[in-house]
């Protein structure tokens, strides 16, 4: 009599080399000795996957590797070696010394709706009708086992092993949740199941691995099998157990051997819930029967669709011929039971390399690091970055520059850094280095949370913005650095930008560390700040796709505020550089900033562009429209009209004080455009003392050069 004796097998089913239809290539082996190449690699990382290591390949890899093994045996039936893992359960990795009772058999995999209807199909011959119904369960990516229980109490667990033999665990009794060490009934019966870690758990196995001197586990199946496997350790961590079999013992109770024989396989599961250990059916994915294959494969999608969510790791659906008699029929082969069937889901784990950190400061002003990652493939998606959570996750889990990483991607959820696989050290990995101020606004970082925020919070954005606009780029408002802007943000004083211009000397006097002095410096600098051109006040504004440059050049083409606020999109695109994506972003913020501006201009700040001329007032008549663009083209007047400028160097003598922001503005002053990268397209370079390549690649190009007192001399009437 057939019994319901087989195991679920991870993500590294051997069995997938025989299917069709593979979602990535296999491996290619070229000759024989990069075959027993990779059949060495193959079983390394099957020890290492089976044993409770990390394995150096993800199970994409793994999967790729044995299918590029199968196809070489395949064509070298004759070459085969003793070690191949092809065809064997868990790859031949583990032989354990406790027999099973019944083998805990491998699944067969499909990974489309059409091999699914197949494979129902392929069932159907062999029992000699259609199923009659299906149970399906979400096939849970942890480490199979056989809990032994001598009536009603827990005695042995054991791996799954080769499938005939496995090792003994029973020091993990007790640890395991949802796995009693007495059942509800004095049964004598093996419960079949799979011991996990969920999220939260792994999170608390790996910080209290760390910090008993450890590395890190890098994802939650590893952190199972090797802290299931483990005896004598210094701690225990607790992991979660889940029932998907339940059989009698042999030589035991034949009545009850005979009754289990006969239960549905859903059937089977309520009973062992009933018993009070763990099933799926506590999840947000219980265990279904489905009457149809359309029915089965609706649930397989449902499924998949809240793999995102679970607080464990699927890597499929479970699908199986529901009634004993059924099964019975379809019976098993030496690996695999014929009426049960593995949907295996995209694997949304790989392994690749942290390349830097980089921390973000949020809305909130929440600092949150972010890694960057090469770029590697998950479902389909190239992923790039990838979630770190805090500074604290990054030292628990002892992460590294440098690192190879367990990335996990499931659904559109942000991807994550599992953990380093930190076995593939090599010794160069750089420690990450933590924020000393708010990497955006330069405040102080509150550390005192796991989370770090800056210490201005949501003004963090506010003082940030502020100290851009009053830098020596744009405004130039001396003595008004972070710091300060800091004291005016936390005194009320300063909102937004026009509120510097409305600062009363009795206001800045009441400040910490201002003395008189300092209090008429500021107020000097900010009145001069008033004077700035149009093409530095917008800049200051900070309006999106805005730069210095692209400020002067809309600057220079509307010549005025009034007209830059009038211009609507198609006349926002006149503008060099300014395309269809860009223009309507452009305008819309300026509205958005209609009453700053307004308020700006109310206290008397400068909304005009020295030398620019207003482009020729637009008509209703659209045959006008293309005039007006060549209007606005031509209007570039000036020694420079129509070149582009490159400086490099050093300056000196007339042009010494320029920085190299002023430089371009000067440029463009004179009617020429300003670049900062020699091309075909470069017309002049002023090349000072110091320059080096940009003045080689203008030589070999052939470009007119310019030392800083001709290019002066050039320039005369434009300097201010
Ligand atoms: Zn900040």
């Amino acid at each position: 009599m057939e019994l319901p004796g087989y195991a679920q097998v991870g993500a590294l089913s051997v069995v997938a080399c025989r299917m069709v239809g593979m979602t990535t290539p296999a491996a290619e082996i070229m000759d024989g000795a990069a075959y027993a190449q990779a059949v060495e690699d193959a079983v390394k990382a099957s020890a290492a996957y089976y044993g409770g290591g990390t394995s150096a390949l993800d199970d994409d890899a793994y999967d790729r590797l044995v299918r590029g093994i199968a196809a070489w045996e395949s064509d070298h039936p004759d070459q085969v070696l003793p070690d191949s893992p092809t065809g064997k359960v868990a790859g031949g990795a583990v032989v354990g010394d406790v027999p099973h009772t019944v083998a805990m058999l491998s699944l067969d995999n499909v990974f489309t709706p059409e091999e699914f209807t197949a494979w129902t199909a392929s069932l159907a011959r062999r029992i000699g009708h259609e199923a009659q119904r299906f149970s399906v369960e979400p096939k849970l990516d942890g480490l199979a086992i056989a809990a032994r229980y001598t009536d009603g109490r827990l005695t042995r667990l054991i791996t799954r092993g080769d499938g005939i033999a496995g090792e003994d665990v029973s020091h993990a009794i007790g640890t395991l949740v949802g796995l009693p060490e007495k059942l509800e009934r004095p049964v004598t019966v093996e419960v079949r199941g799979e011991v996990l870690m969920t999220t939260a758990q792994f999170e608390h196995a790996n910080e209290v691995r760390t910090a008993h001197g450890g590395q890190p586990f890098a994802n939650p199946r590893g952190a199972s099998a090797g802290s299931l496997r483990a005896k004598d350790r210094a701690y225990t961590v607790p992991m979660t157990f889940f029932g998907y079999g339940l059989l009698p013992l042999a030589d035991t109770d034949t009545a009850l051997a005979a009754r289990l024989g006969e239960l549905a396989h859903s059937d089977l599961m309520a009973l062992t819930a009933q018993l009070g250990v763990n099933t799926t059916a506590t999840t947000a994915v219980p265990g279904i029967v489905a009457a149809t294959v359309e029915e089965t494969l609706e649930r397989v999608r449902e499924t998949a669709a809240l793999r995102a969510e679970l607080p464990f790791g699927i890597d499929g659906i479970v699908i199986k011929a529901d009634l004993a008699a059924d099964q019975q029929a379809a019976g098993s082969g030496s690996r695999a039971p014929r009426w049960a069937i593995a949907y295996k889901l995209p694997a949304v784990e790989k392994i690749t390399r942290l390349v830097e950190v980089q921390w973000n400061v949020g809305r909130t002003g929440i600092i949150a690091p972010r890694g960057v990652l090469e770029p590697v493939q998950i479902e389909g998606a190239t992923i790039t970055y990838a979630t770190l959570h805090n500074p604290a996750d990054i030292t628990r889990r002892d992460l590294r520059l440098g690192d190879h990483v367990m990335v996990h991607r499931a659904g559109d959820v942000i991807p994550r850094i599992e953990a380093p696989v930190a076995h593939l050290r090599t010794g160069d990995e750089q420690p990450i280095v933590f924020p000393e101020v708010c990497p955006r606004c330069g405040s102080a970082i509150d550390t005192s949370q796991e989370r770090w925020r800056c210490e201005q919070g949501r003004n963090c954005h506010l003082v940030a913005s502020l100290s851009y606009a009053a830098g020596r780029d744009q405004l130039d408002i001396e003595g008004l650095g972070a710091t300060r802007i800091v004291q005016l943000v936390e005194a009320g004083l300063a909102a937004d930008l026009a509120d510097l211009f409305t600062l009363t000397r009795d206001q800045l006097l009441a400040l910490e560390r201002m003395g008189a002095t300092s209090t008429d410096n500021l107020l000097t600098a900010i009145d001069a700040a008033k004077d700035q051109p149009l093409s530095r006040v917008l800049c200051a504004l900070g309006v999106r796709g805005t730069g210095r440059s692209m400020s002067r050049r809309i600057a220079r083409h509307f010549a005025t505020m009034d007209n830059i606020r009038a211009a609507d999109a198609d006349a926002m695109q006149q503008v060099e550089g300014i395309g269809t994506e860009k223009a309507p972003s452009i305008v819309a913020e300026l509205a958005e900033l209609s009453p700053l501006i307004d308020r700006l201009t109310a206290a008397g700040v400068n909304m005009t562009e020295p030398g620019a001329t207003p482009p020729t007032p637009t008509t209703s008549d659209t045959d006008t429209d293309t005039e007006v663009a060549a209007d606005g083209t031509d209007k570039a007047v000036g020694p420079l009209a129509g070149m582009t400028v490159v400086v490099t160097g050093a300056m000196t003598g007339a042009l010494e004080k320029l920085s190299r922001n002023q430089m371009n503005e000067l440029i463009e002053r004179a009617g020429g455009r300003s670049s900062s990268s020699v091309s075909r397209k470069t017309s002049l370079v002023v090349a000072g003392e110091g320059a080096g390549s940009k003045r080689a690649k203008a030589e070999d190009l052939g470009i007119r050069l310019a030392s800083p007192d001709e290019f002066a001399a050039l320039v005369a009437d434009f300097t201010t």
